[in-house]
């Protein structure tokens, strides 16, 4: 039983019921059901949840005793709770707020409101690309706050003069001045490691400190001021040094990377999931398609919104325009190629900005590659994803983003068909001048491990 605090008020404005207490099985009956990898619905479905998973799913009634609660779902649509597979709950201002203006009681502090948005806009999984939200997924799994399931990658690895090497010009260097003490390195943020016994060293600091995955920048970046976006960063034997320590791990390496020739260094290494990687081309499609490499990519980066996005350094515009333009192929190449593409916003900012990117990129995807490709990157495909934790994986006892029997009862109820219109999970055609936005009233219940979090019916 999990012991939370009755009445929890939630500081994103939600209505929500008082959590409920872990019941023994639920019945949802009469719903339309999204199994996360067909498109059509099965339609008048009953699908059973014991414990923490589904049970049974079927087309005729269940018959169930007294102490089932029963939800009549009035033909309402039953799917998968969604995976975001590029978030970083712990980026909760812009960096450079973050490393001037915050100690981690700050950042804690923050965390908590962020955790809940993100469960209670639908979201029951997230995989945390970069930042120290390991004792938020510890906190969330022990039933101290609210959120959804964190995959941790823990500090971003990076070179020196790398994506995630955010010093000013007037720091000194960690290693080189014998410093041993920056402020985002002890937040747990980033960490700058040369050379394969240095990066062996991070790969594992962050496992110890139970990252699920490892996540380096293989590639420059627009948001980071001295590292330019098509440098290649860290050499051939420095990923593998990481791809080894992760795989005596059982699981994989992650890359920040925009251009094909980091993608085929970082893929040849071993690497397992590209983030963004928006200037992809064909040979490396192909080679992702037949190696199962995942493709974790956000529509909001090609969108005109960003270049207005306030988040924006100075000098970032130049550079965003540029990759856009190197972009231009990448829908057309991943309908034709079909990679196992991820839902992934790499949203920022505090929990309003992190809100709108989410629903916009829901948007955007939908509008690009149709609702059924965007919902199955964040149910199935997700799911799939988390997998290649293998033995680091913190939820083995089912499947993620299907409703299957067996998988885990993370579930949304919502009020509409989300295969004809995105709308009802929240998707919104705006981003930076969303307005402020407001609980999705269409997603009626959500489900997590077989707890209900809300419930408007
Ligand atoms: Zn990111």
């Amino acid at each position: 039983m999990k012991t939370l605090i009755k009445g929890f008020t939630l500081s994103f404005a939600f209505i929500c019921a008082p959590l409920w207490a872990e019941p023994s099985a639920i019945l949802f009956k009469n719903v339309n059901v999204f199994d996360g990898t067909h498109e059509q619905l099965k339609r008048n479905y009953s699908v059973l949840i014991e414990d923490e998973l589904i049970t049974q799913v079927s087309a005729k009634n269940i018959k169930v005793n007294d102490s089932v609660t029963v939800i009549d779902g009035k033909g309402k649509t039953l799917m998968p709770g969604l995976i975001e597979s590029h978030g970083h709950l712990s980026i909760i201002d812009k960096l450079s707020n973050l490393k001037h203006h915050y100690t981690w009681v700050d950042i804690g502090n923050r965390m908590v409101p962020m955790a809940e948005s993100w469960l209670m806009d639908g979201f029951t999984t997230v995989r945390d690309m970069g930042g120290p939200s390991m004792g938020m997924m510890r906190s969330i799994n022990s039933g101290v706050i609210l959120g959804p399931r964190i995959y941790p990658s823990g500090a971003l690895l990076s070179q020196t003069s790398g994506h995630a090497d955010i010093r000013e010009r007037s720091d000194r260097h960690v290693t080189l001045a014998n410093v041993h003490d920056e402020h985002m390195e002890r937040l747990g943020y980033v960490r700058v490691a040369d050379g394969v016994d240095a990066v062996l060293t991070a790969t594992r600091e962050n496992l110890r400190n139970g990252a699920t995955q490892i996540k380096i920048m293989a590639g420059g970046g627009n948001g980071s001021e001295f590292d330019p976006i098509d440098s290649m960063q860290y050499l051939p034997e420095e990923i593998e040094a990481a791809v080894k320590a992760a795989r005596d791990w059982d699981t994989y390496v992650a890359a920040h990377l925009f251009y094909p020739a980091q993608m085929h260094r970082f893929i040849d290494a071993g690497g397992m999931s590209l983030e963004h990687a928006p200037a992809i081309d064909k040979a490396v499609m192909k080679k992702i398609v037949k190696k199962g490499v995942f493709l974790s990519m956000q529509m909001n980066g090609l969108s005109t919104e960003l270049r207005d996005s306030p988040f924006n350094p100075p000098y970032a515009r130049e550079g965003i325009i540029a990759i856009q333009k190197d972009s231009k192929n990448f829908a057309t190449l991943v309908k034709k190629y079909k990679p196992k593409m991820v839902f992934a916003t790499d949203a920022l900012g505090d929990v309003d900005t992190q809100t709108k990117q989410r629903r916009f990129e829901l948007f955007e995807r939908a509008r690009v590659f149709g609702n059924f490709e965007a919902l199955k990157s964040a149910t199935s495909v997700g799911g799939e994803l988390m997998l290649l934790t293998g033995k680091r994986n913190p939820y083995k006892k089912g499947k993620l983003g299907v409703i299957e029997k067996g998988a885990y009862a993370d579930l949304l109820l919502v009020d509409g068909n989300p295969l004809k219109d995105i709308s009802v999970l929240g998707g919104y055609p705006k981003w930076i001048e969303a307005p402020a936005p407001k609980p999705v009233d269409t997603i009626q219940v959500i489900m997590k491990g077989g707890v209900i979090y809300k419930n408007t019916l």
